[in-house]
């Protein structure tokens, strides 16, 4: 199938539903996403700062995009201007960079806590209490810049379905408690984003309404790519 047909299809199973598709085009051409874009496509995921900056900069301007990948607080200068939203915030002095530098830029910019929910070494993010010390911080409270919408997670890299979806279940348990406790009357904190292509169905059914959806829509990428981001 084409990408633009992998983009129909996926936007059949995932509007109804309203869930948000993000396309992952890390690796791959301005020409691939032009085409995701052609069919429909509007929201991009990339994890490497130089090459988003390079895409945003070649393609159409009404590209929503999205940082899927570990941030560096030096980079962040590169992509305030127009990131749509930094979904792997994984630290407070991260965040108040961003915000620094959203400042500058004159507006705010949506953010994603990263949680850790793998089984595995290589994955960035904050554990659950490191999240809720982060929200509870007084340093936070004081950041007017950034607006947190929510959590985003990678599941392990298993073929056992019982413990991704397990692994899901937490950070949409973990959603629920901080929705709760500190964000109760913001409506804007209402994005959980898991699931990939190997694990978007189970993502959903445990309550994701943002998947990240790469090889699934572009074909395969080089193995450097594929989760040192
Ligand atoms: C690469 C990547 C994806 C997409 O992976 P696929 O398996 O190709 O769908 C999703 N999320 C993150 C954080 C990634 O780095």
């Amino acid at each position: 199938m084409s990408i633009a047909d992998n983009i129909k299809s996926l936007k059949k199973e995932t509007t109804p539903i309203k869930v948000t598709l993000v396309a992952v085009s890390k690796t791959k051409t301005a020409a691939d996403v032009q085409q995701a874009y052609d069919a429909g496509q509007r929201v991009f995921g990339e994890n490497m700062v130089q090459e988003l900056v390079e895409k945003h900069e070649q393609l159409p301007v009404d590209i929503q995009w999205h940082l899927i990948g570990h941030l560096q607080s030096n980079k962040v200068k590169y992509i305030a201007p127009f990131i749509s939203m930094i979904q792997s915030v994984d630290s407070l002095k991260l965040l108040q960079e961003i915000n620094k530098h959203a400042e500058k830029n004159n507006r705010v910019i949506d953010c994603l806590l990263q949680i850790y929910i793998a089984d595995e070494e290589t994955k960035f993010g904050l554990g659950f209490d490191e999240a809720i010390e982060l929200l509870r911080s007084e340093e936070y409270a004081g950041l007017k810049n950034i607006r947190i919408r929510g959590l985003m997670g990678i599941a392990t890299h298993t073929e056992n379905e019982k413990q991704i979806k397990e692994e899901y279940r937490e950070l949409k348990t973990l959603f629920n408690g901080i929705k709760l406790s500190f964000f109760r009357k913001e409506q804007t904190f209402d994005v959980l984003s898991m699931g990939m292509s190997a694990d978007y169905k189970l993502a959903i059914e445990e309550g994701s309404n943002m998947i990240r959806v790469g090889s699934t829509i572009f074909g395969g990428r080089i193995i450097k790519h594929w989760k040192n981001n």
